[in-house]
Order: structure tokens, then sequence, then C-alpha cells
């Protein structure tokens, strides 16, 4: 035995553990890419690749989606096409992955960041108008929890105000607004098929194109800066090197992959809607009774359940509770550290305060277990130790 293995610290073993996430297979994902290896090519846009970006074309009603290695490489390719630069600024929250910003950032250009709705925990639509200047280019909503932004009054200010919309969908896949898939709203918008969204590859994304005027560009960002896929098509006579582009061509062994998740979607969809109903129904008594708050979503909207977190009402007992769900092997998750108040975002001259419900909400969310082969056993079990730590709470006398 090695002395770091004897160092090992001892937990106390809990009859279950359930995982935050587990990635899962959901139905031909291995005999599809056992396919696109036998039929020799497993580099980029061939049968898989076009086979995802066609099935999501047809179900989400998009001119054109084009697969990319991860929902990243989609939101840097949507931040060129928007032409940004130094100088130019683009409203999004503050409560959302670093991509979302990173891509704006790594050309230069500033993020300015919004606060939040406290029901849906998405861009507030309200405060967008003040934060437009004369530098403003573009707005980025984030669908927190594949549940939908007010689109109609963020679509509403940007036309108005001359501005791009770019969707962070990366959450959103299968979620809709106003009958309107996420994603196919905006000017351009991004997928994710990171192992942790509700359909998987390992590490994937796509870029739904909605303005038809940014396809070409599009394809040529995404191909090194070349016009190889008009060469394909028979459009020119030879492909060369027309933009500055880099590889954002996903390989037909991850595509082969997702393909097999998009065939199940809809079984992968109903699975996920269950557990969070099941979330809901169980937890409801704990809301009535104050100890702690469910998701919303818009009225008009369709949810794709990506995820169930739950708001405590402080930071305390967020975080006990979480350290009790852990002790008990349930594992419990925060999100997001608001990137204003990140060492990033700070350099972009954000500060604590400045954005009250962002703050507010990053202190006391909690995310639990949702996957798609969680066992209604494991669920009931995260359930139970979550009324166990409040049921303790109770008994425990006043200060
Ligand atoms: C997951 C996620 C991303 C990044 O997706 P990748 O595919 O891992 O690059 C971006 N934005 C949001 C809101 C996300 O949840």
């Amino acid at each position: 035995m090695t002395r770091h293995s004897q160092e090992k610290i001892q937990e106390p073993a809990s009859p279950i553990t359930v995982p935050f996430n587990r990635p899962f297979i959901a139905g031909k994902e291995l005999f599809y890419i056992a396919r696109a290896v036998t039929q020799g090519n497993i580099a980029g846009d061939g049968e898989f690749t076009r086979l995802c970006a066609r099935w999501m074309e047809e179900r989400f009603e998009i001119p054109n989606v084009l697969l990319t290695p991860s929902c990243t490489a989609a939101l840097e390719m949507a931040a060129m096409l928007c032409d940004l630069g130094p100088g130019d600024e683009v409203i999004m929250p503050s409560f959302t992955f670093v991509s979302t910003a990173n891509a704006v950032a790594r050309l230069g250009a500033r993020p300015v960041f919004v606060d939040v709705r406290e029901d849906t925990l998405n861009l507030d639509e309200t405060l967008i108008e003040e934060a437009v200047t004369e530098r403003t280019r573009a707005i980025f909503p984030v669908h927190y929890a594949g549940v939908a932004c007010d689109m109609d009054a963020v679509m509403e200010i940007a036309r108005r105000r001359g501005l791009r919309v770019v969707e962070d969908a990366a959450q959103g896949v299968d979620a809709s607004y106003k009958g309107r898939a996420l994603g196919s709203i905006g000017d351009l918008g991004a997928y994710s098929f990171h192992e942790t969204k509700n359909f998987i590859c390992g590490e994937g994304g796509a870029l739904c194109v909605n303005d038809p005027e940014l396809l070409m560009r599009a394809e040529i960002l995404r191909d090194k800066g070349t016009n190889r896929r008009q060469f394909f098509r028979g459009q020119v006579d030879k492909y060369t090197w027309v933009d500055v582009g880099s590889s954002y061509v996903p390989s037909e062994i991850c595509s082969a992959f997702l393909y097999a998740q998009l065939e199940m979607a809809s079984d992968i969809g109903a699975s996920r809607r269950e557990k969070y109903e099941e979330y809901v129904a169980r937890l409801e008594p704990l809301e009535r009774e104050g100890r702690l708050r469910l998701p919303r979503t818009l009225e008009s909207c369709r949810s794709n359940h990506h995820l169930f977190y739950i708001l405590l009402p402080d930071e305390a007992t967020r975080d006990a509770l979480a350290a009790h769900l852990r002790s008990h092997g349930v594992l419990a998750v925060f999100h997001y550290v608001p990137l204003h108040t990140s060492p990033m975002g700070r350099s972009f001259g954000g500060r604590d305060g400045d954005l009250p419900v962002t703050e507010d909400v990053a202190r006391r969310l909690l995310r639990l277990p949702l996957f798609h082969e969680m066992t209604s056993d494991e669920q009931n079990y995260v359930v139970e130790q979550i009324e166990g730590y409040f049921l303790r709470c109770k008994r425990r006398p006043a200060a």
C-alpha cells in the first residue's frame, strides 16, 4: 500500500450514495460509434454530424444548425459573427457560466452584467434598457435551468436599439418559449451536449444560425477560416483561406454518440420531467412551511427540466443542508460564483453589491441530483435526507 492511500480520509459509510450526475447510454450510442468507425470516417461533418443537425433543424424549427465541439465554441463563433471588438459592450447576466462572458472578453469586448429576476433567475428584462449605451452591440440572454427568459421583451429592445441577440441555450435544448424552441429565437443560439446536460456526447455543442445572412460566414469560421463547405457543395472550384477562423467541427465519434441520444430525446425528457415533478410534489410541504423555495418558470414556457434547485432562506442554512446531505452520501451542489465578483469580473469594474438579486440567490441556491438514470429509491433517499434535516432543525430548541 502506498503512503498516499493510507492517508486517505475515511468518510463514514452511508447506506446509499447518490451522485449529482451520472452520464448514461440512452440507446444505440456504441452501435453508432462502431458504424462511424467501420464506415471509415471519424473526422468531422460526416453522416452523424449531418443527422444530428437535421434532427435539430426539424424538431426545433431552426434554419441551420452547425455542430461544434462545445457550447463554448458555439458562443465564441457567435461573438465573432456579431463582429465584436475592443470598445464594444455586450449585456448578459452575471449569474451564468464563464463561457458566456469569455466569448465576448476574448475579442476585447466588455461584458456588461445585469441583474436577474427573482422568480426565474434569468436576465431581468426591465433592467436591460438602462444598461444600453452607444457602445452596446448585443444581448446574450441565458436560459438558466432550461427555463426561458422573457424573449419577447429581449427581442423588442434589441430590434429597437439595433442589437444582436445570442441565446446561451446551453441548458435549454428541447425547452421552449411561447411554443418556440429556445435557441431558435435570437439571431444565434448556442447549445451544449456536455455530459452534465440533458442530451450528452461527452463534450459537444451546436450553433443555431437563425439569421440566414450569418450562415456563410459561420460555416467559414467553423472550418479554419476556409470556404471548404462551399467547395464540397460545388459552389467554388477550390477551397482556400478566406477569414480568421478556427477548428469548430466535432468528431463523428461524438456526433454518433449524440445522435443516439437525440433519437431518445422524448424518453430522456419524460424521465427528467417525472423526477422533477416528484421533487416538486415531495418538497412542496417544506415550501409551504417557508423552509425553502422551489423553482419558477414563466407562464408561457415549457422547461426541459435541466436542473432542480432549491433556494434556502440564507447561506448558513444552504451550507448546513449541503453538508448534511454530503455526510449522508448525497452530492448536492451550489452553482455560479457571480461573474461580476470573480477576479476577471472585477477587472471589468464589477463590485460586491452591484447586483443584489444575483448575489443573494447565488448564496442560497442548492442543486439536487437529477439525472436520467436516477432510480426512485435514490430520489426517495435524497428527499428523506432533506426532510430529516429540517425535522432535526425543528426539534432543536430555539436559541
Ligand atoms: C454548460 C454551459 C456552457 C458551456 O457548455 P460547454 O459545452 O461545456 O462548453 C455555457 N453556458 C452555460 C449557461 C452552460 O450551462
